[in-house]
């Protein structure tokens, strides 16, 4: 219990930091310095009112200062980080494969806060996610080379390398396919074209898919490609009842589907086979 309370804390501090991170990598600005400032008034933030969650509640959802509202991203992004590390905790213990699929989870949070908020992300943030694939199944695949085995299958970086190229590949030609369709529509009903609306997938969402690609591997890439709708589709209907714009990016909801594939992703492929 004191375990999961010290690791979950712990978590709540990286959400923090991820939300340092959400705030300043599309601005490029350093996620060093200065330290933390309110985005209206730009005061500096005191360490007391800097603590994940509670701090957010004791200053009645408000900056000390200038008592303009914050965001219920900051304290969403905390718990959703705690809550995601705990779970990896439990599952593989304190190591190397906890490390790696932390990364990728802060990515997936980092990425879906920051298209929330901007429609757009950095491009390398999923670079980056694809680098830490990679260098993990290299060190895998060193342990394989020492253990004496040197069948292709049986070596961590071929299967990153064929997780990569099929996220990358499948979803570019479901996006060169969804805006041929999409420019024929257009034409066909005489529309103009809108920023944004004339695109069936962002080349953002391309990146994504490579990057789960070469974390999870192909199964992966399929299942997340085709549970995503139905995530989006979840929420729009919750977002029709609540009367709520349900005007929000894509990666959020790949980022739901990673997470559902991630864990059930075995009993959801045999099921459907
Ligand atoms: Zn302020």
């Amino acid at each position: 219990m004191i375990e999961a309370i010290v690791v979950f804390i712990f978590g709540l501090l990286i959400g923090s930091f991820l939300n340092v991170c959400i705030a300043r990598f599309p601005q490029n600005q350093s996620i060093i310095r200065p330290r933390s400032f309110c985005p209206h008034c730009k005061k500096t933030i005191h360490w007391y009112d800097n603590i994940p969650v509670l701090s957010y509640l004791f200053l009645k959802r408000r900056c000390r200062f200038c008592k303009k509202r914050i965001s219920i991203i900051y304290p969403l992004v905390e718990l959703i980080t705690a809550f995601v590390f705990l779970f990896l905790y439990d599952q593989f213990g304190l190591n190397l494969v906890l490390f790696k699929y932390s990364v990728l989870f802060f990515l997936l949070i980092v990425v879906s806060s920051i298209d929330i908020k901007y429609h757009a992300i950095p491009a390398y943030l999923c670079i980056l996610g694809i680098v830490t694939a990679l260098f993990f199944s290299g060190v895998y695949t060193l342990e394989a080379f020492r253990k004496g085995s040197f069948g292709l299958n049986s070596l961590p970086l071929f299967h990153t390398l064929k997780g990569l190229i099929f996220g990358l590949g499948f979803s570019y030609l479901f996006k060169l396919f969804g805006d041929f369709f999409i420019g024929i529509y257009l034409t066909l009903c005489k529309k103009e074209s809108i920023e944004g609306e004339t695109e069936s997938l962002g080349l953002g969402d391309v990146d994504f898919m490579g990057m789960i690609g070469a974390f999870l591997g192909v199964k992966a890439v399929i299942l997340v490609f085709f549970l995503a709708p139905f995530v989006a589709l979840v929420y729009t209907i919750f977002a029709l009842i609540f009367k709520k714009s349900h005007l929000i990016p894509y990666l959020p909801y790949l980022s739901i589907a990673t997470f559902i594939v991630f864990v059930w992703g075995n009993d959801i492929w045999n099921f459907i086979l």
